[in-house]
């Protein structure tokens, strides 16, 4: 200690320049240029030397500025009697030269051999303005060593127990996070003011000890019962914490006795201490009652709003401020943008943007992030990218945000494409980014870019990190690569889970479900247990009817595991055993849940639909709505298919009236599947006038109507929407020219089909798809061009057509062509051995023309392959309720009525002139039987019921899952005539407008 002591009070003799340094400082201290000069000049000196310390430099810097050089050397004082000042102040005077002179500290004066020392008896002359003007000045070089002998100096001259002095030490000490100095600074002062009270509480609020900052604020309470609005704010910012909350009410209570709540930064500091403790709804109170609105309670209150999801009040309160011209900060805004994000708010999200755009604002990145943000939330990505383009700096959040957007709402190759221009402009991506666009490539499919943003994630280091590395996984996974998924799991240091999901959702969706199962096993033998997500994803592997059992063995896992209740994996199973085809194990579980919720209840409407279970499924969405579920717009277009399927046309009025009162009626999906299920309800006309209501029908609306129009035949005004459709600039599209052919097959137009084929081949670049040539295979067909259409079927470039041959054979029973027939029916069961209908079309045509014994060779071998024809059902509906018929149905409540309504009907048909067509019916032995048979036919059931059930006159409306048979299109047609009655029969081909002993249709004249 002694030698440092000695070292210290030495006075460095200093090297010429010094001189001229020291000259400068006095002569020019008044100059502005002078700092810099002598910065100039100390940095040279100190790179030349490399030895003089940053404590001389502060010194010869603040010699050189300020004034404080002045009054330091006016104004001596006596130096404490103890006299150890001299001896150990690193700072002197230089009597001889009466100007400050700087002492070397110990280790470099060791150095410094060119130096000489002298001794100096300099006596310290502090002004208070002195040390209050080094403390600063070593706050602002980051240098507590100085700090400590400005410290020294005060404690020589005996300032320290000066009030402003101690202050500031205080302040100093707590800059460098020295508690226990800046608390003896505070112990030294004699009488300590606000200020250093308020200096030692904000020393410890500073280093987050915010109890003992409050137990200062207890202990000046105590002392002195008058305090200012520093010390409030103080004091509350060290309840910045919702466990100090009760406190802070405490010192709002405090604050409001003193008078000082209204006080600009008491009340902004208040509104700040309840938003931080996630008390909004004082802080609003508070900042309701403030006088005047700074910007950072605004900023505060915005985002304390928003983060707890009340983006609404966040808005309501903005509007206030905007109201009120407060000069909002980036942060306000940048938060009232995300409340916009989040919410979806278009139209506020707009009116900021103009408001930034006129503040000058738009173009500061942080705010533009946020605007692109609100675009892309809203699903706006034009003003997104419109508002990209025209910002002059982007950093790595712009791109991610806009490139992220694309990548949400479907275009993923726009997302690539933004990702290649991001690289492209030298911004480099961070790891969140490449995931982003990894991501990208997986949806579609894109391997090779896959592999280039890899090679990138290996650069970035974190290939092998769980997110990074399972992201990898799922795109080789999902880009048709397994392999090299199954690589990249290898290479994983930790299999978690996660990785394995995405391992095995990769093998499940390369349609290797059994693979897909031992990878299951082998992670169990792991021991790694499985979550929620790769439930799920096995669970998809399983959604096959071949996998059921698996199905159901992963269902009992589940509910090993514990997590049977939970709802989203259990609709997850259930939509497993949707796609499994089995209704009745979805069914059952749906039962056992606690509640369903709207997933649920869409997957078994969906369900139900999809495997022609219209009625089960239109119970399901009355259940759904019976018990409070909304329904949304999936389950509104499920439940009207629904109603198509079984041309419930009230039913389907019904759900429609529930789509307007939900405001479900223009949603793009809904009002598309309307059009369509009026249509294929029989009722074009309500079909028409739903489409002239829409606003702008897009594609989907224009084909559900031309699509009602061609299953009637009307080939005509099919034709007049597809030339509308056209002048109103939507280009056509496979749909349409499906419904043109459709169309025009119904009604029997050879030159007009072919005409439109060419010209969708020809004039719009579109590939036919394996529907289009069947259309054509079926106008051919219906004009008796048979060998055109076995020539076409052999030249189609598509796989098993079962479709095309069906429609071939079809048109060989209508036009008598045993041969043709033949030659097709050998074709048909080279595909589909087990299927009876081209047994029960071949049969057809040969008992039609009397070949009795080749009828029986077909039957035989029908028998031998046991060929299994889908059961016929037909439906009608009565009042509200749908009835349905399966073949021979005696099980309906009016059954015997409807027979016999039936027999009667058939003594007046004869009378009509009516045969039945026994031709059609195998498998029975006397002609009567087939009589009875042909009358047990579903369709003739479902009129039967429809006639004794309703008045005369009333329009009946059927429809059928299979094709009509000949011998029912006849019967219906002639009943139509008997009877008085309009009859719409809707089957698997068309739809039948019986009026009056006619058909809308050519098929059976
Ligand atoms: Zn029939
Ligand atoms: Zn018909």
């Amino acid at each position: 200690m002694a030698a440092t002591q000695n070292a210290l009070h030495s006075v460095t003799v200093v090297p010429p320049d010094y001189c001229e340094l020291k000259r400068l400082s006095c002569s020019q201290q008044e100059e502005v240029g002078a700092k810099g000069r002598i910065d100039n000049w100390w940095n040279s000196a100190a790179s030349d030397k490399g030895t003089y310390s940053t404590s001389n430099y502060l010194l010869l810097r603040i010699s050189s500025q300020s004034n404080q050089l002045s009054s330091y050397c006016s104004e001596p004082r006596t130096p404490r009697e103890n006299g150890k000042s001299t001896f150990t102040s690193p700072f002197a005077i230089c009597p001889s030269h009466g100007e400050l002179e700087s002492i070397p500290r110990a280790d470099s004066a060791d150095t410094h051999q060119s130096s000489s020392t002298v001794a100096c008896n300099a006596v310290s002359c502090i002004s208070t303005d002195l040390i209050f003007a080094r403390l600063q000045q070593c706050i602002d070089d980051r240098d507590l060593e100085a700090g400590r002998k400005v410290h020294w100096l005060a404690i020589q001259s005996g300032l320290d127990s000066n009030a402003f002095v101690g202050s500031h030490l205080i302040r100093m000490f707590a800059h460098f996070d020295r508690l226990t100095e800046a608390n003896q600074a505070f112990h030294r002062i004699v009488n300590p003011n606000l200020y250093s009270w308020n200096a030692i509480m904000l020393a410890y609020v500073k280093s987050g000890h915010h109890q003992i900052a409050l137990k200062v604020y207890q202990d000046l309470q105590n002392s002195c019962p008058e305090l200012d609005g520093h010390i409030f704010v103080s004091a509350l910012r060290t309840c910045f914490s919702p466990v100090n909350l009760g406190q802070g009410r405490q010192i709002h209570m405090q604050a409001i006795e003193n008078g000082f709540e209204f006080d600009d930064y008491v009340g902004s500091t208040l509104v700040e201490m309840y938003a931080k403790c996630s008390d909004l709804e004082s802080a609003l109170a508070v900042f309701n009652r403030l006088p005047r609105w700074r910007a950072i309670s605004c900023s505060l209150l915005i985002g304390g709003f928003v983060d707890a999801g009340e983006e609404y009040i966040a808005l309501e309160l903005f509007r206030k401020m905007v109201e009120k011209d407060v000069e909002l900060d980036e942060v306000s805004y940048i938060s009232i943008l995300e409340a916009c994000s989040n919410i979806a708010a278009l139209g506020h999200g707009r009116q900021i943007h103009a408001l930034l755009i006129e503040l000058g604002l738009e173009f500061d990145v942080r705010v533009g992030n946020a605007i692109i943000d609100v675009y892309v939330n809203c699903q706006r990505l034009l003003e997104a990218d419109t508002l990209f383009h025209r910002l002059p700096v982007k950093d790595i959040v712009t791109w991610t945000t806009l490139a992220s957007g694309y990548a949400y709402n479907g275009f993923n190759k726009e997302a690539m494409q933004i990702f290649d221009d991001m690289e492209h402009y030298g911004v480099t991506p961070n790891s969140i980014t490449l995931v982003l666009i990894l991501r990208a490539c997986s949806s579609v499919s894109a391997l090779e870019q896959g592999r280039r943003i890899h090679a990138r994630i290996v650069e970035c280091g974190t290939e092998l990190d769980d997110f990074a590395g399972s992201s990898l996984i799922d795109m080789y996974g999902k880009c048709g690569s397994p392999d090299d998924a199954i690589i990249m799991f290898e290479r994983l240091p930790k299999t978690t889970a996660i990785a394995w999901s995405a391992l095995i959702a990769g093998t499940a969706d390369n349609e290797e479900g059994s693979k897909a199962f031992l990878l299951f096993e082998q992670m169990q033998r792991e021991n790694v247990i499985p979550d929620r997500a790769l439930f799920v994803c096995i669970l998809k592997a399983c959604s096959d009817p071949t996998h059921l059992d698996y199905g159901r063995f992963i269902h009992c896992h589940v509910a090993e595991s514990g997590l049977g209740t939970d709802i989203f994996l259990a609709n997850a199973l259930i939509d497993m055993y949707v796609k499994c085809e089995s209704l009745e194990d979805a069914c059952t579980l749906s039962k056992t849940l606690p509640e369903q919720d709207l997933v649920t209840w869409s997957l078994l409407i969906g369900g139900h639909v999809q495997q022609g279970f219209a009625l089960e499924a239109l119970q399901f969405f009355d259940k759904m709505c019976n018990e409070g579920v909304e329904p949304d717009g999936t389950s509104f277009v499920c439940a009207l298919k629904a109603c198509s399927s079984i041309a419930a046309l009230q039913q389907g009025r019904r759900i429609h009236g529930q789509a307007i009162e939900k405001g479900y009626e223009l949603d793009p999906f809904v009002s598309s599947t309307l059009i369509d299920m009026y249509a294929k309800c029989g009722s074009l006309e309500d079909a028409q006038r739903d489409f002239e209501r829409l606003p702008k029908p897009n594609i989907v609306d224009w084909g559900a109507l031309m699509s009602g129009y061609a299953q009637i035949g009307n080939y005509s005004l099919v034709l007049q929407y597809f030339k509308a459709m056209q002048s109103r600039g939507i280009e056509p599209d496979e749909i349409s020219f499906l419904s043109l052919l459709a169309a025009c097959s119904r009604a029997g137009l050879l030159d007009a089909g072919c005409a439109h084929f060419k010209e969708m081949r020809d004039n719009h670049g579109s590939v036919p798809s394996l529907k289009h040539y069947n259309s054509l295979v079926d106008i051919f067909g219906h004009t008796g061009c048979l060998e055109e259409v076995e020539d076409l079927l052999e030249t189609i470039p598509f796989g098993n057509n079962l479709v095309g041959w069906t429609s071939l054979l079809t048109s060989c029973r209508r036009y008598f062509d045993p041969s043709t027939g033949r030659r097709s029916f050998d074709r048909f069961i080279v595909m589909d051995r087990t299927n009876a209908t081209g047994y029960v079309l071949m049969e057809n045509i040969y008992s039609q023309m009397g070949m009795w014994d080749d009828a029986n060779e077909i039957e035989e071998l029908r028998k031998y392959a046991n060929g299994w024809k889908k059961p016929g059902k037909a439906f009608i509906e009565i009042g509200n309720q749908v009835h349905n018929f399966a073949v021979g149905d005696k099980s309906h409540k009016e059954s015997s009525a409807i027979y016999a309504k039936l027999e009667g009907l058939n003594l007046q048909l004869q009378e009509e002139g009516y045969v039945p067509r026994v031709d059609l019916v195998m498998d029975s032995t006397s002609e009567d039987d087939k009589v009875d048979a042909l009358c047990g036919h579903c369709e003739k059931l479902a009129i039967a019921f429809g006639l004794i059930s309703t008045v005369p006159g009333t329009t009946l409306r059927v429809s059928k899952n299979l094709r009509m048979c000949a011998d029912c299109h006849n019967a219906t047609r002639l009943i139509s005539k008997l009877e008085r009655r309009e009859i719409i029969v809707v089957d698997a081909y068309c739809t039948h407008h019986f009026g009056n002993g006619i058909c809308s249709c050519t098929e059976h004249l």
